[in-house]
Parts: C-alpha cells; sequence; structure tokens
C-alpha cells in the first residue's frame, strides 16, 4: 500500500519531487534518490507512510538531544532510504536499504503516542534515517503524538526544502540539525548535497523559535581542519547564537569512509575549546569520553547542571522552571519533564 505524497508537479510526462533540493524527476514508475518516494499512475507517491523499518526505544541523549527533556526515554523511528549519500554514514544498513526488502512495523499516525506511552517514552523521535523523505508521516504522527501529549522530534541533516519545511517544522518540539561540515567541496563530494540550504535551514529553525541542537561528525582529514571549524563556529555565534547547543562526535570507520581513522578524543577537546573560545555556550563531545564536554554548566555561575555518563544522565540540577539554582539564570532549552520515567541510558529494539 502506498500513500499520496505532496511536494511535488508535473513536468510533461514525469513528475519532479520538490520534498527537498535534490528535485528527483522521475518518468512513471521511477523512484526518487531516496527511494521512498514514486511515481505511480502519474501521481507521486511515499513508501515509507505509516511503515517505519526500525523502531526502538532509546535515551534521548543519543540523539542528541541535551537541552530536551533530559533523562527520559524517546520512541524513534526511522524508515529505509535517504535522500544525501553520506560515505561516512553510520545508519548505512538502513539509509541504503530499500523499504521492501526490510521488515516494516505497520504503525498508522494515531497509534505513534500509545506506542510511545507503552514504551514509557516522553517524545517520539524520527530518526536513523532522514525524516525529510517521509515529511507527510511525520506531520500526521507528530500531530498525533503532541495532542496526546507526546513530544515530537526530528534528527535530520536540513537538506529539505521550503515548503515541506514551513509544513513539517512547526509540527516538531525539538530538532537536532547535522552541521556534517563547513565546506561546500565536503558536502559535494562526501555527502551528495549542498551546503547552503543546509544553513538555511538551521537559520530558519532558530528563528522561527523551535528548540534546535545541532552535531557535527568530526571526520579525520575530511572536516576537522582547524581554520574551517573556526570558520563553522564563528558562523553559528554569529547567525543562530551562542545558546544552540555544538556536538561534536567522534567518528568510527564505516560504510565507504573504512579507510579513515577513528577521529582522535584531542581533536574534540581541542575543537570544543575552540568552539567555546567563539563564545559558545553549550559545546559538547560525544562518543568520547571526555567529563568536561559531557556536563552542561551555568554560563552564568559556572555551577555544573547536568552531568551525564555517555547516555545516561547522573545528575540534573537545572530547576523545573529551566533556571540554575546557584545563580536563578534561565538555562536554553526544555527541562519540564521531571515526571517522566527516566532511561537510565538504556536502549531497546522494537523493530
Ligand atoms: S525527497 Fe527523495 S524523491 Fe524527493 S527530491 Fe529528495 S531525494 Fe528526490
Amino acid at each position: 500500500m502506498t500513500h499520496p505524497a505532496r511536494y511535488w508537479h508535473r513536468e510533461g510526462e514525469r513528475i519532479v519531487c520538490t520534498a527537498c533540493p535534490r528535485l528527483c524527476t522521475m518518468s512513471e514508475g521511477q523512484h526518487g534518490f531516496c527511494y521512498v518516494r514514486k511515481h505511480e499512475d502519474g501521481r507521486l507517491v511515499s513508501l515509507a507512510y505509516g511503515k517505519p523499518n526500525a523502531v526502538a526505544v532509546d535515551p534521548i541523549e543519543k540523539k542528541p538531544l541535551w537541552h530536551f527533556l533530559p533523562g527520559t526515554t524517546i520512541l524513534s523511528m526511522g524508515t529505509a532510504g535517504c535522500n544525501l549519500g553520506c560515505r561516512f554514514c553510520q545508519n548505512w544498513d538502513l539509509s541504503k536499504a530499500k523499504s521492501h526488502h526490510k521488515r516494516a512495523l505497520e504503525l498508522a499516525p494515531e497509534d505513534v503516542p500509545a506506542l510511545a506511552r507503552r514504551e514509557g517514552a516522553a517524545s517520539v523521535a524520527f530518526t536513523y534515517n532522514d525524516p525529510t523523505i517521509y515529511p507527510e508521516y511525520v506531520i500526521d504522527a507528530a500531530r498525533a503524538a503532541r495532542a496526546a501529549g507526546v513530544a515530537a522530534v526530528g534528527v535530520t541533516a536540513g537538506y529539505i526544502s521550503d515548503a515541506a519545511r514551513a509544513d513539517m517544522y512547526p509540527e516538531l518540539d525539538a530538532l537536532n540539525i547535522d552541521l556534517k561540515g563547513f565546506s561546500e567541496r565536503f558536502y559535494h563530494k562526501l555527502t551528495f548535497s549542498h551546503l547552503q540550504p543546509v544553513l538555511e535551514t538551521i537559520e530558519w529553525s532558530v528563528k522561527r523559535g523551535l528548540w534546535v541542537e545541532l552535531t557535527t561528525l568530526v571526520i579525520p582529514g575530511h572536516n576537522d581542519d582547524p581554520e574551517e571549524l573556526r570558520a563553522q563556529f564563528r558562523w553559528i555565534a554569529e547567525h543562530v547564537g551562542p545558546d544552540v547547543p555544538l556536538h561534536l562526535t567522534a567518528f568510527h570507520p564505516d560504510y565507504k569512509l573504512q579507510d579513515v581513522e577513528r577521529t582522535p578524543p584531542e581533536t574534540l577537546i581541542r575543537a570544543r575549546d575552540e568552539a567555546r573560545g567563539f563564545g559558545l555556550r553549550f559545546v559538547y563531545t560525544g562518543n568520547i569520553w571526555d567529563r568536561v564536554g559531557s556536563v552542561t554548566a551555568c554560563p552564568g555561575c559556572d555551577l555544573p547542571l547536568i552531568e551525564r555518563r555517555w547516555h545516561a544522565v547522573a545528575a540534573n540540577r537545572v530547576k523545573a522552571d529551566g533556571t540554575c539554582p546557584g545563580c536563578a539564570r534561565q538555562i536554553p532549552g526544555v527541562f519540564d519533564a521531571r515526571s517522566q520515567s527516566t532511561s537510565g541510558g538504556r536502549r531497546y529494539h522494537l523493530l
């Protein structure tokens, strides 16, 4: 069963998908680059609607979202396919798969909040691959979730068209957007996409008032040039401000980049300090052991507010109204779910 897709127009006998800047043109029977949108019977359909191919319960810290309902669990789902072609993809078994080759859970949008509640999750995430390729399902499922008091989160590369973004993002409570590098060369050669639309998405989302955290997977020899990283930190400070958390995470060899070494911890620690030097207040490191890079400290009085051990929250001193108990400064983020069940950093698969 397919589902009618939005974001397309006809060009003669062919259909152009406008969900992302790739603008795939499809003759009858053809799929787009992401392989879950198809020209079928003269219209564009989604093969992914209501059929996630991966469903798991994660600590929300794993998304990573560190200023949004810290310590809670999140029902996470993704489909096959992707609109990017990252050579370093860490979910390539999903992103490079065809949806009909993978098992899927039949999960209507209205059933999403009940599943989240059953698993003790405070929120639901569209993640693993990129929700840009199934906006119709994200919109309907996020609406159902929020109506039932379950928050909705998107984890994305932000390579999305203006129209799909304007419809989908306001349905979400929080976003983690990858800023995969800071050069067009990197985006073009290693992700088969472009940098500028991603920067526009980040700026648009923050200015729209959405809760946004950014992630950069630092890959030795590809996007770890100190000058390039400094340009990125400067851009973040100037364009979206110092309160947007930035996660600098370590690469491990995967997919087509098997010959690249793991990111040395010193690279991330140096980058973390440089980013803070540009005034960014919440810079974290991931996939390495780094106590400083895993603590949220108050920018006002330096009190350690949230301490983490990998994906588990070890201590959370932020008050329920989001303020620091030491100096009453408001900490940016969403911290009001203290009564929700905590994850303890556990993860398990439902599919
Ligand atoms: S969403 Fe998929 S089909 Fe549509 S333009 Fe992007 S890659 Fe192509």
